[in-house]
């Protein structure tokens, strides 16, 4: 088995803005590996709310040996031994799964998303992103969105109502609303209310995610259901924000891969609690992996690649907003011609 990886700076369209601040190039960390000439590939997208950054991780790849794996152990043992070699870091732990379901796959024919038991045909519908701009701003990308039948919209800012209410002038298609933390209890409550007359399908992440004793207020108050973003990292935050939020936002990026990721659906369907796969700002092979798990779930928000001018690879496609799962063995992945 042979490893490699390299950095890519992935160019959004419109400026990024959150409630924790913006970007406008992103840069990921592709790796692969390859075995009988068969190569997978899987991307870590690293975040600075979880403390990773792209030159972190390429730092570390360059002290890392990568001796040992044995290259006719199961796909559990390879992933054993490569959620070790990654220090901790989550995003990091994403692309090695990654790269080693699909290059698993690729060896078994085997698509991923049939390792996961996902039916092609069941794929979710995805929301498209709508970030915290200027009223002009927001018109223009709404506009541009017309053919997602389904918008998620980024508030926590200081104008939150004119944001919903300038897109209330152009559309009244269902909207998912992300405050990424950026309310207090009683911002929240008076928000629920007003959102929940204004077609919104639910609320994401409230509160800052060390404050789960409001979000527990603010489900027994609310009206429109709560979904865990930054309160839910991997299936150990299931059980203690269960009871405090309807449902979870997984990201692979989060959670360390394909492998958690489903852990953390078996553990959020036992308690009856929503399931939505979301993303980082990543290229086409991280959207794709996620996309696999999305007939096991309930909404998918996976339109980080979409947000992006220059996605060197090929992988799920949206039509009318469908997620259209590629058919080939692994993720299904190609580079763009
Ligand atoms: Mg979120």
């Amino acid at each position: 088995m042979h490893f490699n990886y390299s950095t890519y700076s992935l160019k959004l369209k419109h400026k990024f803005t959150i409630a924790r601040g913006s970007e406008e190039v992103v840069p990921v960390v592709l790796v692969y590996f390859t075995k009988d000439g068969v190569t997978g590939v899987g991307e870590a997208a690293p975040s600075d709310r979880y403390d990773e950054d792209a030159l972190r991780i390429t730092k570390y790849l360059s002290t890392l040996s990568f001796e040992g794996i044995s290259a006719n152990g199961s796909l559990d043992e390879w992933l054993d031994w490569a959620m070790a070699k990654a220090d901790g870091i989550r995003s990091l732990e994403a692309a090695f799964d990654l790269a080693l379901h699909d290059l698993h796959g690729k060896l078994n024919d085997e698509p991923t998303y049939a390792h996961f038991g996902a039916d092609r045909a069941s794929a979710c519908t995805t929301s498209f992103t709508i970030g915290i701009d200027d009223k002009e701003k927001i018109r223009e990308k709404v506009l541009e969105a017309d053919i997602y039948p389904l918008l998620k919209v980024k508030l926590g800012s200081d104008h939150d109502k004119d944001i919903i209410n300038t897109i209330r002038e152009v559309t009244n298609k269902l909207i998912r609303v992300d405050a990424n933390e950026g309310w207090d209890l009683e911002e929240g409550k008076r928000m629920c209310d007003w959102l929940a007359e204004r077609n919104i399908e639910f609320v994401e992440q409230p509160f800052p995610a060390e404050n789960l004793e409001d979000t527990a207020r603010l489900r027994e108050y609310s009206p429109l259901e709560l979904m865990a973003d930054e309160n839910c990292i991997d299936s150990s935050s299931i059980p203690e924000i269960d009871g405090a939020f309807d449902g979870i936002n997984i990201k692979l990026m989060k959670c360390g891969g394909l492998r958690e990721a489903s852990q953390m659906i078996r553990m959020a369907r036992e308690r009856d609690m929503k399931i939505m796969l979301g993303c980082m700002v990543e290229t086409s092979v991280a959207i794709t992996a996620a996309a696999t798990l999305s007939p096991l779930v309930d909404y998918a928000d996976l339109d980080g690649n979409i947000l992006t001018t220059n996605d060197p690879f090929d992988g799920v496609k949206v039509e009318d907003g469908k997620l259209i799962l590629p058919e080939g063995p692994g993720l299904g992945i190609s580079l763009k011609a």
